[in-house]
């Protein structure tokens, strides 16, 4: 087995308030393979980007990491690293392209200064020139004219600009890219020839991409796997075809179920309840005031992860209980 490119163990991530602790991401276990595309999906709030700003160390107080571990490339303990060392990891090694993307770039600074100097920041060689060569390289790769190195981005419409922050993204040829709903701000044709663009260039490089999101037709598009938060938790992980023909976590039973579709007339299905107040978590399973399944220990008692023969996991007491069962049957419990 290849080592993964990316492992987070028990990530946890706390937000401090007056009430107490907001736990906004709470055990996080990921692996990721070397080229592999995996996508975190889940309503506002249910931690996937808080997932992804803690790969980078770029929580911001009253945020902290308040334990478990992140590994790159089998060896580097993202958490041990010096403020200087992590400097120099992002943009080489671990990329981001941030949500609304397109408003992260300074409208009155030409692309060519703005892409220079984050380069140089973290770390490109080369003098001026050699890494202006680069820009060119690079807007070209995404399919931009050289010439958009000499306008403002407030020149550029909202693809331009994404595809500028997708340059900037893989001008080190970084081993993961992390996109945060990339593309939410731009139509759907934009929108399809950027996501195309994306995959290109991460084959190309072999990179590892984590998109965030909520776009589940998005998902099934681009991801080959699929990880499902909910209050801070991954609940259900599988690859896509696993997660579309047969969800297991009732919570991602529901987000399939309200995905709409052309060949099958019916109402639409929202998911019942209120979404989670994470200053007031519910005791046992957090979805149990919303889950149709809901069983009488669910209100009590932490449903803790199961693996399944394919590999994939889910976050439930209903194959907790499967699982006991079938311990049971094989006589592994006493
Ligand atoms: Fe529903 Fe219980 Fe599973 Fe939670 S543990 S998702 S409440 S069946």
């Amino acid at each position: 087995m290849t080592r993964p490119v990316l492992q987070l163990e028990d990530l946890r991530v706390y937000y401090g308030t007056r009430q107490g602790d907001v736990k906004a991401a709470d055990g996080v276990n990921l692996t990721l393979s070397k080229g592999e595309r995996f996508g975190l999906v889940g309503e506002s709030g249910s931690g996937k980007t808080t997932t992804a700003l803690a790969i980078l160390r770029m929580i911001k107080p009253p945020g902290k990491i308040a334990g478990g571990r992140i590994t790159l490339d089998g060896d580097v303990d993202i958490l041990k690293l010096s403020d200087e060392e992590m400097r120099m990891t992002r943009l080489s090694r671990i990329a981001m392209i941030p949500q609304g993307a397109m408003n992260s770039l300074n409208p009155v600074v030409r692309v060519k200064d703005q892409m220079i100097l984050t380069m140089r920041t973290h770390g490109e060689p080369g003098n001026d020139h050699q890494i202006l060569q680069r820009v060119e390289e690079l807007l070209d790769s995404v399919g931009l004219q050289p010439n958009v190195a000499d306008l403002y981005p407030h020149e550029l419409s909202g693809g331009m600009k994404q595809r500028v922050c997708i340059a900037l993204a893989i001008s080190m040829s970084p081993q993961v890219i992390l996109a945060d709903e990339p593309t939410s701000a731009l139509d759907v044709v934009v929108q399809r020839r950027i996501m195309q663009t994306l995959r290109t260039l991460q084959e190309k490089l072999g990179a590892a991409v984590i998109l965030v999101g909520h776009d589940m037709g998005l998902m099934a598009q681009f991801v080959d796997r699929l990880g499902v938060m909910y209050g801070g938790k991954l609940v259900e992980v599988g690859t896509v075809e696993e997660i579309f023909n047969d969800p297991k976590h009732p919570y991602t039973q529901l987000l399939i179920s309200s995905i709409p579709s052309l060949d099958r007339k019916r109402d639409f299905q929202g998911i019942p309840g209120m979404p989670l107040s994470l200053h007031n978590p519910p005791t046992g399973c957090l979805f149990h005031p919303r889950c149709p399944h809901v069983m009488e220990h669910c209100s009590t008692q932490e449903p803790i992860e199961i693996t399944f023969d394919s590999g994939r996991t889910a976050l439930c007491l209903l194959y907790n209980e499967a699982h006991i069962d079938k311990e049971i049957a094989d006589g592994s419990t006493a």
